[in-house]
């Protein structure tokens, strides 16, 4: 049995703690692999290894240490077959979404590798007679992040190509369900040139969430999984004086306007409830119908799409999309659906029986659809996280509107119409922190920002782009006075100064 261990300073390190988790080969339910789990000792070795990493890292000039994400990025093209087959096998999505995951990391590496330009800071001359003022971007130091299954790569350089580039060191804390990808992340990166301790990877679950969580030296933390975690994190880690955000779950909704482009809709909806089996947080498992008319014409031209989706293996190039991640999450899932029913909802297209053939035990679900949708179903008001789209019809604009903003989750949000003033209006007006309009996946280019509202996110600086900067630097501003002479002497003075 292969053993997935930590790297830690540079070397691969075997967990000490003797607890190990298992990652299955979700295309064939088979246990390919384990993962060693952190204990406190792993975790504190891992950081003292990123301390003594920060002061040489940190005072590394930027574009040294944008050099270094030019040449990660380099390297991470250069295998990008490997690593996406890589992370198919563990986390079960078909090939060309695993590359989509690794490349939009990688436009996040792009952007990280502009950090020169980014740091530079703010100047005054003159604030006062002889005075300027300056202000500085500085990182924070050791920092750490906690990431879920759903997407090994993208996530994982979301948050450390930002904060290494800016200075810090850090400690990635990767899923134990698919932790490989992260491992080769890793090793790629001191490839390129970053010293050892700049980035660890350390495999593990609570406990090694709790060790990161309170260790005095670890300054931030950046969480992306479920809500109750989310809060979990947000809450201990502040607890602990340490700066977080905290990504959490989703229930996004697309809402459908009578004049939208039935054809183009249904092609969009199917592509974002289905595809990677609906393991998005970004996925559209709800679509919001504006009357009964486009309710009925939408139904239909689903349920006419839907038997053309084709699930496979994750390596079958004609798949539409693969097995789900673990079986434990299969059983999830069709327990939603039998909620959903058991609630009232009518079960139009029912995955729940779909085997593939020749992978029997593979975590396999069928392209599931349900109408009748109310706001008050459990299986409305939770995310499933799996291939299941749910139709809920609403009669007006304003009640349309209203489900998304009232839900839970802020996530994201769809609409799909060829009316630019309804668009703009509901943009305006959703409760709902990233918008698509014809648009059904909305995740932000890597310059912008990535953060949900409500309980999809607890903190408030986002990911990436300029925000995921001051996310990992702190601002220092120096107000310096150089007097021409000793002439220039004043008294002391007892009032607080003004420009007045
Ligand atoms: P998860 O919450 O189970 O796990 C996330 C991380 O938390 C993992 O590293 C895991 O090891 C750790 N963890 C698990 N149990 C813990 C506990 N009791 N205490 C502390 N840490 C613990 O999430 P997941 O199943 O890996 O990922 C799917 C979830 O992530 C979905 O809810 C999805 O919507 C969400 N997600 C959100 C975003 C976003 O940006 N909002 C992006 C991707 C995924």
């Amino acid at each position: 049995m292969r053993d997935i261990r930590h790297l830690i300073d540079g070397r691969s390190v075997e967990a000490t703690s003797g607890r190990f988790s298992d990652v299955f080969n979700p295309n064939t339910g088979e246990v390919q692999a384990r993962v060693g789990l952190a204990n406190n000792e792993d975790m504190h070795t891992a950081v003292k290894s990123s301390l003594a990493a920060f002061e040489g890292w940190a005072s590394t000039n930027p574009q040294r240490r944008a050099r270094v994400m030019f040449e990660f990025k380099r390297l991470v093209e250069a295998r990008m077959d490997e690593l996406a087959e890589l992370l198919s096998s563990e986390h079960g999505k078909v090939i060309a979404d695993s590359k989509g995951d690794i490349q939009r990391g990688l436009e996040v590496i792009e952007f990280a590798c502009g950090i020169p330009h980014a740091l530079k800071g703010e100047y005054t001359i003159g604030a006062g007679p002889g005075i300027d003022v300056y202000s500085m971007r500085q990182p924070l130091g050791v920092v750490a992040g906690i990431t879920p299954f759903n997407f090994p790569a993208m996530i994982p350089m979301w948050m450390f190509g930002m904060a290494i580039a800016a200075g810090n060191t850090f400690i990635l804390k990767p899923s134990e369900r698919d932790p490989s990808v992260p491992v080769r992340l890793g090793e790629l990166m001191l490839e390129a040139g970053a010293p050892a301790g700049v980035l660890n990877v350390v495999h593990g679950d609570k406990v090694a969430v709790d060790a990161i969580l309170t260790h005095p030296m670890v300054h931030a933390v950046s969480f992306v999984g479920s809500s109750d975690i989310a809060h979990y994190v947000y809450s201990t880690g502040t607890a602990h004086g340490k700066r977080v955000q905290a990504m959490g779950g989703a229930k996004n909704h697309g809402i459908v306007l009578p004049d939208a482009d039935l054809d183009q809709t249904v092609k969009d909806l199917v592509g974002a409830a289905f595809g990677s089996a609906g393991e998005r947080c970004m996925a559209l498992p709800v679509v919001v119908p504006v009357g009964q008319k486009t309710a009925d014409a939408l139904r239909e031209k689903l349920v006419a799409e839907i038997p053309t989706l084709k699930v496979g293996v994750s390596t079958d190039k004609e798949a539409h999309y693969g097995p789900v991640v673990t079986a434990a999450h299969k059983q999830r899932v069709l327990g939603w659906i039998d909620t959903a029913v058991k609630e009232g909802s009518e079960l139009v297209v029912d995955g729940r029986e779909f085997s593939l053939q020749g992978h029997e035990k593979g975590f396999f679900v069928g392209p599931t659809l349900l109408d009748q949708v109310k706001p008050d179903m459990q299986s409305y008001h939770e995310e499933i996280f799996g291939p299941v789209l749910q139709i809920l019809r609403a009669e007006t604009f304003e009640e349309a509107l209203s489900l998304p903003s009232k839900h839970q989750y802020g996530n994201g949000v769809a609409i799909f119409t060829q009316n630019g003033r309804a668009a703009r209006d509901f943009a305006a007006r959703v409760n709902v922190g990233m918008v698509g309009i014809n648009v059904p996946i909305p995740v932000p280019v890597a310059y912008h920002t990535f953060g949900g509202w409500k309980r999809s996110a607890f903190g408030d600086i986002n990911q990436h782009g300029m925000e995921g900067l001051r996310f990992w630097t702190k601002t220092k501003t120096v107000t310096a006075r150089w007097p021409e002479s000793a002439l220039e002497h004043t008294d002391s003075s007892f009032v607080i100064p003004t420009m007045a």
